[in-house]
């Protein structure tokens, strides 16, 4: 039949995953928690169930999920979208930057996307009939060069995406960064996608730049984030986007034709826990802050050598002291020959700087799959 999507096949996280299936291999490759999601929610799952909540939800989202997120963002962010106008709940992240790309990129238009970039950008740009332009983060610290930035933007450019915490680096954008992104944006016909699913897993104390933050952002923003990550269960594929009422409307056209709704049930099940617990997710940094300090720690045993990690559930290291194959190369390698999954970088950039010697390992794991790794990785020489 020909092929829309010539630069696609299957995506790396499935790749590895199967990979390390087949192996027996410890994985650290695709990011998704090992451990138990809340027994609360799980509770409430099975009672939403049990109190019937097992048809079509509402288009835009269980009305008193939508309430809850709206609390919520005003606590976090100062700023209180409309639930009705202005929340979206989504099929997972995955789903809102779809439907949030679909709305906005016309054909022959162009999207700026940041390299390394998280990998269901691209593909989304290119069923549009859009442009992917690939601007590099530093290859040192993955920080964006605005000077960059504003030169990729032209006047076919119609949306701009950017991801903090970082998938896969974990660096955060900072106030000066914000500013930035401002400056390059405001006046312009730019919309944005700020893709801030890892907003409540940050370390050192470090404040997440919402795009929510900030008024001349939030404007033009359609702001995505994901359950799954908060809560330890990216099987159930629940988020949102929250996005001005011009812009939800457009969303939600797309939407509506994409999935018309999302899992019910669990719609009820976050809306309960948010409600009854609203403090979860203002302990998740800490959570994850032990689980990479104590990674890190048990790194240093091994001839890997691991990167500065500001946010998120990644950790990057360099192999180049252990091995001098490309990235994909060392990757299967790991799985097959020492049994432990890593996710390569090259997949996250249209051109990957040649020599880089990078791998991504999830540290979203019960300490003793950690220490299983450990053992493992700890043979490298
Ligand atoms: N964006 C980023 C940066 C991600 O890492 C992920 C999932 N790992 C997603 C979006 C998709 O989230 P979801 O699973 O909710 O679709
Ligand atoms: N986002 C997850 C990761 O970066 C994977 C999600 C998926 O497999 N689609 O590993």
């Amino acid at each position: 039949p020909g092929t829309k999507l010539p630069k696609v096949g299957t995506t790396i996280f499935t790749v590895m995953s199967q990979l390390a299936g087949e192996h027996g291999a410890v994985n650290l490759g695709q990011g998704f928690p090992d451990f138990e999601v809340p027994a609360r929610l799980v509770d409430a799952l099975a009672r939403a169930m049990r109190a019937g909540h097992n048809q079509y939800a509402p288009m835009t989202g269980v009305a008193a999920l939508r309430e809850a997120i709206a609390d919520k963002t005003a606590a976090l962010y100062g700023h209180r979208p409309d639930p009705d106008a202005e929340i979206t709940v989504t099929s997972g992240a995955t789903e809102a930057i779809f439907d949030a790309v679909h709305a906005v990129v016309r054909a022959g238009d162009e999207v700026v996307v940041l390299d390394p970039a998280y990998d269901c950008y691209e593909p989304a740009i290119d069923l549009a009939g859009a442009r992917a332009v690939h601007v590099p983060l530093d290859p040192a610290t993955f920080v964006p060069d605005w000077a960059r930035v504003r030169a990729a933007i032209g006047p076919k450019t119609r949306m701009l995406i950017v991801n903090t915490p970082h998938n896969p680096s974990g660096a955060m954008l900072t106030a000066d960064d914000m500013a930035e992104l401002v400056a390059i944006v405001q006046d312009t016909g730019v919309w944005l996608i700020s893709d801030e699913v890892y907003e409540h897993i940050v370390f050192d104390g470090a404040r997440h730049e919402s795009a929510l933050r900030y008024p001349a952002l939030r404007e033009r923003a359609f702001v995505v984030s994901s359950f799954g990550k908060t809560y330890h269960c990216t099987g159930w594929k629940v988020g949102y986007c929250i996005a001005p009422p011009g812009l939800s409307l457009e969303f939600r056209k797309v939407h509506q034709y994409n999935v018309f709704c999302t899992f019910a049930p669990a719609q009820h099940a976050f809306a309960e826990m948010l409600r009854e617990e609203p403090q979860h997710h203002l302990g998740l940094g800490a959570f994850y802050e032990d689980k990479r300090d104590a990674f890190r720690a048990q790194l240093a045993g091994t001839h890997l050598r691991p990167l500065p990690v500001p946010g998120g559930y990644f950790q990057l290291v360099d192999y180049s002291a252990v091995s001098d194959l490309s990235d994909t190369e060392f990757c299967r390698w790991l799985t097959i020959e020492h049994g432990v999954a890593a996710i390569p970088l090259s997949p996250f950039y249209e051109n990957p700087p040649p020599g880089q010697r990078l791998a991504r390992l999830c540290f979203a794991k019960a300490q003793s799959t950690l220490d299983a790794a450990i053992e493992r990785l700890a043979g490298l020489q």
